[in-house]
């Protein structure tokens, strides 16, 4: 497969290449020339398929030529052998229409396991071809982060730096990365905001010094990779509920449009879907630009669902170039009126397209705790603060009672116990192959948010590129 920029300006890449460099060098983000296709019957043959062997059948064409089948079976092998649950991403039954597909069952606890397990992999196994080195650069509120480092811990020829806002992480996010000791992790607390983080990390992806002497990569979802792997569960899930024989809709906890994204993905992979539901918190900016074409950044304002407190969503532009026709220098002109004004309004065909396969929904902090209650009283589920948002969109996006809904868990509620406990009386106890995370010694590096303090630290950690 051949990918190419949303932005038209960059060289086409191969999927070794896209999954190295993450964003594409004229700004834009990668996607395949074209859509791969299955046919019903070639989707009926991937009933009951152990979750590895469906994950090479779904993901295979997108990989060709820079994976074998068997590269890939050997990689998919390794990363979902690592989750705690044999399914990988189980389904479970809410009622007669609605189901909650787990997501958390990963090494850190939340669905990002998913995709950056595969990704460690993908980048070791890429690297030891060329014998080059990579610096994993990056600013987390907490889920990637955790995720990113578990995947990379130990491994040679990456080196990954992450930083996180000082004091503005849950407990247990902040000790899944800092108790994690290998050579080749380095956690930095900045002093500051996420946003004060990740505008240290976008700096650094465009110091053209820092770039001379380090390769420098992403691990956000800007990186293809990361969605191809996301891809699988929404076939998983409707394999089992009928596909692709019925259609299925999916309801998505959303903040930067990457897992719902995948959603979309499958559907012109050819997998039957009635609608991708986008759930948002009161951070609404997908919900306003799904449903008025107003695509407008606000200010964040903190949540119980951090991962979704997010005011500009990267993956939303892959959803424009595809709804828009492909039209790179449209795309460019439309993004660049977006990053000087911070607004934009989608054209007739983005709406009209995207409004095919796409509702949206957005959920106040009463919502969310009304979910949360409905779920334990009803069901004697647990879900955590995002899966609720994701659920009370699913039960009010007036989906036909014929069509089953599967809202995305997408964190295990231990990840989130505070905000769980406020919202339902209870704490929920911390998986047991987390067991000693709070006896760990942490180890961090406390910087103030100057760039120039942050840029040092990394220049003498950092292993250059040859
Ligand atoms: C990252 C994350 C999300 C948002 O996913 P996107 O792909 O950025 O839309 C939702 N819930 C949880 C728990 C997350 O960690």
């Amino acid at each position: 497969m051949e990918y190419i920029s949303t932005r038209g300006a960059a060289p086409a890449l191969d999927f070794a290449g896209v999954t190295m460099a993450g964003l594409a060098s004229d700004g834009g983000l990668y996607v395949p020339r074209e859509w791969p296709r299955f046919s019903a019957d070639e989707i009926r043959a991937m009933r009951g398929l152990p979750y590895a062997e469906l994950a090479v059948r779904v993901m295979l064409p997108f990989v060709q030529p820079s994976l074998t089948e068997d590269e890939l079976r050997a990689l998919a092998q390794e990363a979902y052998g690592r989750f705690a649950h044999a399914a990988v991403t189980p389904l479970k039954q809410f009622d007669e229409q609605h189901w909650l597909l787990e997501l958390f069952h990963g090494p850190t606890l939340a669905f990002k396991d998913v995709a950056l397990q595969l990704l460690g992999r993908l980048f070791e196994h890429f690297l030891a071809k060329t014998d080059a080195h990579l610096t994993i650069v990056g600013a987390t509120s907490g889920d990637t982060g955790s995720a990113a480092i578990d995947a990379v811990a130990g491994r040679e020829r990456v080196d990954i730096f992450m930083l996180h806002p000082n004091g503005r992480v849950s407990d247990v996010q902040r000790r899944q990365m800092t108790t994690v000791r290998a050579p080749n992790v380095y956690n930095i607390a900045i002093d500051g905001s996420f946003d004060d983080a990740q505008a240290m990390v976008k700096r650094m992806f465009n110091d053209a010094e820092v770039n001379t002497r380090y390769r420098i990569t992403a691990v956000n979802s800007i990186n293809w990779a990361r969605l191809m792997a996301q891809v699988v569960y929404y076939f998983a899930a409707a394999l089992q509920l009928g596909g692709p024989d019925r259609k299925v809709a999916f309801s998505v906890p959303t903040g930067n449009f990457g897992d719902v994204f995948a959603g979309y993905v499958a559907a012109q992979m050819g997998l039957p879907v009635e609608k991708l539901i986008v759930a948002t918190n009161i951070n609404d900016i997908l919900h306003r630009a799904l449903s008025t074409g107003d695509y407008s950044a606000g200010t964040v304002t903190p949540t119980a669902a951090p991962s979704m407190d997010i005011q500009v969503s990267s993956n939303f532009e892959r959803l424009l170039f595809d709804c828009g026709g492909r039209d790179g220098v449209a795309m460019a002109e439309q993004m660049r009126v977006f990053e000087t004004t911070k607004a934009m309004q989608l054209t007739n065909a983005q709406r009209e397209k995207a409004a095919a396969l796409f509702t949206s929904a957005r959920c106040d902090g009463d919502e969310m705790t009304r979910a949360m209650a409905w779920a334990k009283n009803n069901c004697g589920e647990i879900i955590d603060p995002h899966t609720a948002i994701g659920l009370h969109a699913a039960r009010h996006a007036g989906i036909d009672p014929a069509v089953p809904v599967v809202t995305l868990a997408t964190a295990h509620p231990a990840k989130f116990r505070d905000a769980v406990e406020r919202a339902t009386g209870q704490r929920p106890a911390l998986p047991a192959r987390m067991g000693d995370l709070f006896e760990r010694a942490e180890s961090y590096t406390e910087l103030p948010g100057d760039y120039d303090v942050v840029r040092a630290f990394v220049e003498s950690h950092a292993t250059p590129s040859q």
